[in-house]
Order: C-alpha cells, then sequence, then structure tokens
C-alpha cells in the first residue's frame, strides 16, 4: 500500500498542498490544500471552473477537476511546510481535458515510446532580476557593455543565487553552475538533465521558485523574452537526446558519426529544421517574443539568439547547436515558452524527423549573423506571432501528434491574443505616423 498524501505530510512535516496546473498560456494555477484535508482531496480532486483559466472553456462548462501526481512531490525550498504536486485535468466525468499542456507532452512522449524510444531533455532558463516594480534592473551598477560571466555582478547577488542553487540541490536536481548572462542584470543557473517529462515539471517549478525567492529577497525576477531593447533576451535552450526504451543506451550517440551524432539524431535534427516555421508558435508564444529573435545586434556585440532556421556545430549563431556528442541544442524557445509544450512540439516535429527520415541538409559553420546561409539553404523564422500561427494552423503532422483539439484551442486563444494585441496603437506608431 503506497503512503497516504497525509501520512507523507505527517512524516515531512507538510501543512499545506498547492494542486497546481499549467494552463495554455503558461500560467501556473493552483488550489492551496490543508494536510487535514487532503486525502479526501487527492481521492475526489480539486475542482477549478476551467473558463477561469487559459483553457478554451467557457462559464457554462462543468467544473474541471486537478490530479495531483504525487511521485513529483516537490517540497517549497523556501517554505518547506507547503509541498507543490503538478496535476493532469479531467472532467467531472471522468474524461481527461486533452487541451490540458501536461496531458499534450504526456501524448507525445507515448508516441515515443511505441517507437521504443525514451527522451531526455535538460533546459537553460535565462531571467532578470529587476527591480520589485519591473520598471528597471535590481542592481543599478550592473551596467558593462559585456556583462557575460561577470564576477562582481554575479556575486552582488549571490543571496539570492545561493538561495535558488541551494533548493535544487535539496530537491535532488544536480544543479552544477549559475552565471552572469550577456544581458545586464541576468542570470542563468543549470541543472542536470532527465526525462522530458520529468524536466518539464523542473522547469515549470523553477520558474516559480525563482520569482518566489526573488520577491522573497525584495526584487523581481523576469522571463520575459525581450525586456529591453537594446540588452540580449532571455533565452531557453532546450537539449535533447533519444535513448532506448530502458532509458540506458544514447541513440544519438555515435563516435564514428559527424560531431558524435548517429544517423536518427540527424533525422530527428531534419524534422526540427523541417517544422521550425510552426515550432514557433509553441518555442516564441508571445508578441514579444519576435522582438529577441531576428533582433538587431545587442549592446553586448550579439544576440546569442537566432535568425535563420539552420544547424551548426559548436556555433551559437544558428537556430541548433551540436555543443557536444550525443546531443543537440535548440537555441529557438524564449524564456516565455510553456515549459510542457516547447518539449512536446519538439519531440513531435523530432520524431517526425525520424519516421521519415528527413534530411537536415548540410550544416553551416559561419557566424550566421554577418554571413547567413543562403534562402535556398535555410528558411527564415517567422517575423511575428501571427505568423507563427499561421504556420501551426497549416502544419497538420504537429496536429496529429499533439492532437486537433489541443492545436485548435491553442490557435483560437493565441489569435485572440494577437486580436488584442493589434488594437493597441503603439509609442512607436505615433512617433513616425502623427505627421504622415
Ligand atoms: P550551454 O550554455 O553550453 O548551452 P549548459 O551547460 O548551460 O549549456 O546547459 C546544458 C544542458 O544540457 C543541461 O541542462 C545539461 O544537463 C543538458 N544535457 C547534457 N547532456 C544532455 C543529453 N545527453 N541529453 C539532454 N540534455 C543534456
Ligand atoms: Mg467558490
Ligand atoms: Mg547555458
Ligand atoms: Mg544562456
Ligand atoms: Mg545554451
Amino acid at each position: 500500500m503506497p503512503q497516504s498524501l497525509s501520512e507523507i505530510a505527517r512524516d515531512r512535516q507538510i501543512n499545506y498542498f498547492l494542486l497546481s496546473f499549467t494552463d495554455l498560456f503558461g500560467v501556473q494555477r493552483a488550489k492551496l490544500v490543508p494536510a487535514s484535508c487532503i486525502d479526501q482531496m487527492a481521492d475526489s480532486q480539486a475542482g477549478f471552473a476551467g473558463f477561469a483559466a487559459w483553457l478554451d472553456m467557457t462559464p457554462a462548462d462543468p467544473d474541471i477537476l486537478a490530479m495531483p501526481e504525487r511521485d513529483r512531490l516537490y517540497q517549497l525550498p523556501w517554505r518547506p511546510e507547503v509541498a507543490w504536486m503538478p496535476s493532469d485535468l479531467c472532467g467531472v466525468d471522468g474524461r481527461l481535458i486533452e487541451q490540458t499542456p501536461r496531458l499534450v507532452l504526456k501524448r507525445v512522449l507515448a508516441q515515443a515510446k511505441e517507437m521504443g524510444f525514451v527522451v531526455k531533455t535538460g533546459v537553460e532558463c535565462e531571467y532578470f532580476l529587476l527591480s520589485p516594480e519591473g520598471d528597471g534592473l535590481s542592481d543599478g551598477r550592473d551596467r558593462q557593455s559585456k556583462p557575460c560571466y561577470d564576477q562582481l555582478t554575479l556575486m552582488r547577488r549571490f543571496d539570492v543565487i545561493r538561495d535558488i542553487c541551494d533548493g535544487m540541490q535539496t530537491l535532488g536536481w544536480g544543479p552544477y553552475q549559475n552565471d552572469h548572462e550577456d544581458a545586464n542584470g541576468q542570470f542563468e543557473m543549470n541543472w542536470t538533465y532527465d526525462e522530458a517529462l520529468v524536466t518539464a515539471d523542473r522547469h515549470a517549478f523553477f520558474k516559480y521558485m525563482v520569482k518566489s525567492i526573488a520577491e522573497q529577497h525584495g526584487i523581481r525576477a523576469t522571463f520575459m523574452p525581450k525586456p529591453f531593447t537594446h540588452l540580449t533576451g532571455n533565452g531557453c535552450h532546450m537539449h535533447l537526446s533519444v535513448w532506448d526504451a530502458a532509458g540506458s543506451t544514447n541513440l544519438f550517440h555515435d563516435d564514428n558519426g559527424e560531431l558524435g551524432l548517429s544517423t536518427p539524431a540527424y533525422h530527428f535534427i531534419g524534422g526540427v529544421l523541417h517544422h521550425a516555421e510552426a515550432l514557433c508558435a509553441f518555442t516564441n508564444p508571445t508578441v514579444n517574443s519576435y522582438r529577441r529573435i531576428n533582433a538587431p545586434v545587442t549592446a553586448s556585440g550579439a544576440t546569442w539568439s537566432p535568425n535563420t532556421i539552420s544547424y551548426s556545430g559548436n556555433n551559437r549563431t544558428h537556430t541548433i547547436r551540436i555543443p557536444d556528442a550525443g546531443r543537440f541544442e535548440l537555441r529557438l524557445a524564449d524564456g516565455s515558452t510553456n515549459p510542457y509544450l516547447l518539449a512536446a512540439a519538439l519531440i513531435a516535429a523530432g520524431l517526425d524527423g525520424l519516421q521519415n527520415k528527413r534530411d537536415p541538409g548540410p550544416r553551416s559553420d559561419t557566424n550566421s549573423y554577418i554571413d547567413p546561409p543562403p534562402p535556398s539553404t535555410a528558411k527564415t523564422l517567422p517575423g511575428n506571432l501571427l505568423d507563427a500561427l499561421r504556420n501551426l494552423e497549416a502544419n497538420s503532422t504537429l496536429h496529429a501528434a499533439l492532437g486537433e483539439s489541443f492545436v485548435a484551442s491553442y490557435l483560437k486563444l493565441k489569435h485572440q491574443e494577437w486580436a488584442d494585441f493589434s488594437h493597441h496603437i503603439t509609442p512607436w506608431e505615433l512617433e513616425t505616423t502623427l505627421d504622415c
């Protein structure tokens, strides 16, 4: 008999449970349940009104229920009396809610499993530390034009970074390095890769942890793709490898392959490049995402984000980088990506590449910022969210892999977001059009 949640609560001094789910826009929603009621709650599950979250439901729809995953229980390192559990969503009739992002990822992972694969991922979630109001950096002295790896500014934020890194150690994620990144006020913390669903849950929790610990220290953290025009934006690179069904042999690793990658790895990359324009609807899902990619050079001298749909070796100017044998890195995604949909869409594209033995074409080893591969070999990335959404609309492979009804819901809500943005008159328009 597995332990009940109330028994776990007693053993680990947990007083509250956060039954949490991530909606289509990446917002985490939760109910806070006292330990005294958790067994009752976990059995009958916590109820939510679906319309109140970004799930494409109506106010008339019956409640949805969160089914917490007890194997993925994280005690908040900064407040251990509270335990967070990611949940899947079902209706009161027990039917799974297909557009739940975590279920979309499970759906794609089941396809991988059917093909005999376990997919492992790692993410790098860059973020800025800002003033509490978000109107400037938290550290006014962080002003060098090339601030990357700067020791002094990193250590000025030691208290925050240590609390987050200690938290990851307590949770057993294997964090291994922390640094100041390429923009003033920007940081990155790395932990060890794992199976895609484990990494997605950690990715979701990491964003919550960073924002919460920053607030505890009286400042504010943001993962917004491009908060400052002249500075490098927040990337969310994903590293990926495909393993055998036991998860013990890396099928992407081949010592005799080009750059230590096997033929299936190149087919996977071929799939990602083939579907890249539609993938952007998930890797770069906000209006602001398109200020980060295709961007003019930043104060540091490079944006470190891609402009072309191309791949390279250990070269950070392309959409895909092969940093090492046995894995590749997708540099396209940004901090607004939904942790579950990022992995789901990337894996779906790659599996299609494997199935259809897609050829990624020639590798490009140039500095693509000044010497981009020619349009005959590399397509350009979408210029805005609408462009990406239209590409997703036309992509039947992703529809089938991710689920038709999920994609329909996602497109509907994202088109609404684009329309909302389109109704705004921006300062730039006034400046350039007032005297027309
Ligand atoms: P970089 O800044 O060079 O892109 P980082 O060290 O910041 O790299 O991040 C690398 C990420 O890749 C980490 O999360 C790491 O665990 C992950 N990783 C390493 N090997 C693999 C692999 N075989 N499969 C998936 N992810 C991997
Ligand atoms: Mg009520
Ligand atoms: Mg990194
Ligand atoms: Mg980085
Ligand atoms: Mg990287």
